[in-house]
This record gives C-alpha cells, structure tokens and sequence, in this order.
C-alpha cells in the first residue's frame, strides 16, 4: 500500500485539527452529535469494499453472505427499537430517505402538504429549491402568530380544502412535540397517506422522550444521525403492505450500490439506542435544552413559542439587539468557539441568508456530559461574545473560558 511507506500527512493535519475543532469547541448544531469509537469503526470498516446493489437474499453481486447478515441485523434491530414492521436501512441520507417515499406513493403533480421551510420545514417538504417542491404540488402549512405552534385544526382546513394524497409530518427547527395522533386522524379524514419525517427526533423517540409515530403513520423517515446518534445517513420504516413500494423505490428508484459500512454503523447506533442508557440520555437531552432555553431568556433572548419541548430552540434575536442579525450573530459565535446556526424565524423580515434568529440543540452537549449545571454558563458565554462583538479583548476570554469548559467535557481523547 502506498500510504504504508507514505502516510498522508496533509490529510491526517486537517484530521487532526477538525478533532481538535471538535474537542474545544461547543456544539450547538441541533442537527449534529457525536458518535461513539463503535460507530466510528463500523464506519471506517472493510465492508466499505463491498458492492451489494438489492437486498438481502437478493443481490445483484456475489460475495454477499456476510454482508447480508449486517444488513439483516441492522433492520432487525430498528425495527425492535421502534416496533416498525420494515424497514429500508439503505438511503445515503434523510433527503434520500424523503425522496424514495415520494417516488414509492406518488405521481409527478401530486397534491402534499409539508411544513412550510419558513416556519420550521425541511427542504424536502417541498421548497420551491427542492426536487419535492419542483415535482410535486406542495401546499404548505405552519405555526400560527398567536403561540407560533402547530394548529391541528387549520392543518384539518388545508387538508379538507386541498385533498392532498400525502401529509408530511416533521421539522427541521420546530422546538415543540408534533403528535402523530391528530395528524392520523386528519390523513384518514380526507384519505390521505401520512408520512412522519422524525429525522430530528429520531433519538428522542428511541429513548421515550416524544410520542412514537410509528404506530400511526404509513411510513416514518428519519436521519441517523442526529438525536439517534448513529453514523450520517437515512433510514425508511413502514408497514409490511407498503415495504416493496419503498424498497423498490430506494433501489433501483433512487439509487445504486449501499453504503453497506455505513449500514453497520446504523446496526451498531441502533444497538446503543435500545440501551437503557439511552433513555436516560434522550430525558436529558430535553432537560438540557429546557435549562438552556430559560437561561437564554434571562439574558434578554425571546425563545420562539416561549421555549421547547425537545432538543432544540430558535432564538429570536431582535429584542435582545435589533441591529443583530442571524449571521453576524453566527460569525461571532463561531469566533468565540461557540458552533451554531442562524435559523429564520417565524414570519423573518430577513432573508434566509441573514434571518433575525439562531437554532441552537443540546444532543452534543449531551453526548459530552454536560447537564442543567452547565447551561446557563453557556447561555452566559453566548450573550457575552455577542454583547462584547465589537471587542477583541472580551471575545477571546470568551474563548478561553470555552476552553476551559470543554476540557472537562472532551469527546474524544
Ligand atoms: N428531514 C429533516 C426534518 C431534516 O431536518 C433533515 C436534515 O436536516 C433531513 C430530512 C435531511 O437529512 P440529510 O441532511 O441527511 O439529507
């Protein structure tokens, strides 16, 4: 091997320095997590020499016997964790995982409703930008002005008035608990198919934490990678009337070969979650966030809806500063060694670009240790470097105490 004799050294600095990044910086991306050195060697494992285009059992490549039993025991596994009936553990990503329900239950010019993206949505709830918003009609519903929650009522109106043949359940920077009860109801009301994209509270639901919509929905999508922990992909669970629709629709609908080392770190993800430890650690995501959200409005920051039921809030930055925009807020922080980022809120007056809010989550932090002691220091450390913006002086003690705090708290060592 030529990296025997010539080891890559201009990879492995920036190796080391995204470690280093990752161990004295706080992470506040509510999207992101880090995973355990099981999951980690699953995915930097000889299975990623595999080509295994199909499913298990029926493969399009020889060689495949062992890598059927990985694939096998990873959809064993999520479909205990949720109590699914099938799962399709093959999606690159939680886009792919949207797209391949889309392409399983619809036709171009099909009528869904989806979460607007202003208001909490995901892309793929059918953006404009997206190939969901440019193939199918899209008709968007979000939180109300009055508690900038859902309104199951008004998601009733837009479904009896509309007729969708889909309802897509799920956000991306929406901090409430979205209950898969009434949506049910409504899908069944006006005969529609219920998808439930629970990509960001996949965790919370394996742990206990929020209202599992499996039961409910025809099909739940979700990311592996967030809340659950797990390696950067895309899982689909449905029921057994519709898994050959949906496996069809990953492949050969969608996409090539799987990423078979990925899908053993899924395996290995969806084994710590069904640990007890997890339940604990998904209750604590959510106290952290609680602490965190309260400790930000001490410090002047209007918490959209009032604060948060799950791992994340949106921040609304005006009253706080008016001159203080989502970006700026953004950049600054990132100086400070404090990671987030700038969301839109609500009805913004800004663009998406600038926005006048921040998401910020707990998973990380989490996963790192910290609890209810820790947050309001951080609270403390986010109002100061964004008061103190304009000072040099003031934002590297900032800094330095965001060293200090990690060095109690390193993820990996
Ligand atoms: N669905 C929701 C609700 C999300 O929040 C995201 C990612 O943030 C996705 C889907 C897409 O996941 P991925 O980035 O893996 O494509």
């Amino acid at each position: 091997w030529p990296s025997d004799t010539d080891p890559d050294a201009e990879l492995q600095a920036i190796l080391d320095r995204e470690l280093e990044r990752q161990n004295t910086t706080i992470q506040l991306i509510a999207s992101e997590n880090f995973t355990s050195p099981a999951v980690i060697a699953a995915t930097g494992s000889v299975l990623t020499n595999k080509y295994s285009e199909g499913y298990p059992g029926k493969r399009y490549y020889g060689g495949n016997a062992v890598v059927d039993e990985a694939e096998d025991l990873a959809r064993r596994r999520v479909c205990d964790l949720f109590g699914a009936e099938h799962a399709n553990v093959q999606p690159h990503s939680g886009a792919n995982a949207n797209l391949a329900v889309y392409l399983a239950f619809l036709e171009a010019g099909d009528t869904v409703l989806g979460m607007s993206l202003d208001h909490g949505g995901h892309l793929t709830h059918g953006s404009p930008v997206n190939i969901s918003g440019r193939m199918y009609d899209f008709v968007p519903y979000g939180v109300t002005e009055s508690d900038e929650r859902l309104d199951y009522d008004r998601i009733r109106d837009l479904a009896v008035e509309h007729r969708p043949k889909m309802i897509v359940a799920g956000a991306t920077a929406y901090p409430r608990v979205i209950e898969p009860e009434p949506l049910r109801a409504i899908a069944d009301e006006v005969g529609a198919l219920l998808m439930f994209d629970a990509a960001h509270i996949a965790g919370l639901i394996a742990g206990g934490a929020h209202p599992n919509p499996v039961p409910h929905a025809d099909v739940v999508t979700f990311t592996t990678h967030k809340t659950l922990r797990g390696p950067r992909g895309g899982c689909i669970l449905t029921r057994s009337e519709h898994a050959a629709a949906i496996d069809k629709a990953v492949f050969p609908g969608l996409q090539g070969g799987p990423l078979e080392h990925v899908i053993a770190a899924k395996a290995v993800a969806f084994r710590e979650a069904a640990d007890p430890s997890f339940r604990t650690y998904a209750a604590q995501i959510v106290a952290n966030a609680q602490a965190l959200a309260q400790a930000l409005g001490q410090q002047g920051f209007r918490l959209v809806s009032g604060g948060t039921d799950n791992h994340l809030m949106l921040v609304d930055l005006r009253p706080f500063d008016a001159d203080l925009t989502g970006k700026a807020a953004q950049e600054v922080l990132d100086r400070a060694g404090i990671t987030l980022n700038r969301n839109a809120i609500p009805d913004d007056p800004r663009s998406p670009f600038v926005t006048s809010g921040l998401r910020i989550g707990t998973p990380a932090v989490t996963t790192q240790g910290m609890t209810e002691t820790e947050m309001p220091l951080v609270a403390d450390l986010i109002a100061r470097a964004l008061r103190h913006r304009d000072d040099d002086a003031e934002l590297s003690a900032v800094r330095d105490e965001v060293t200090t705090l990690c060095a109690k708290f390193t993820p990996y060592r």
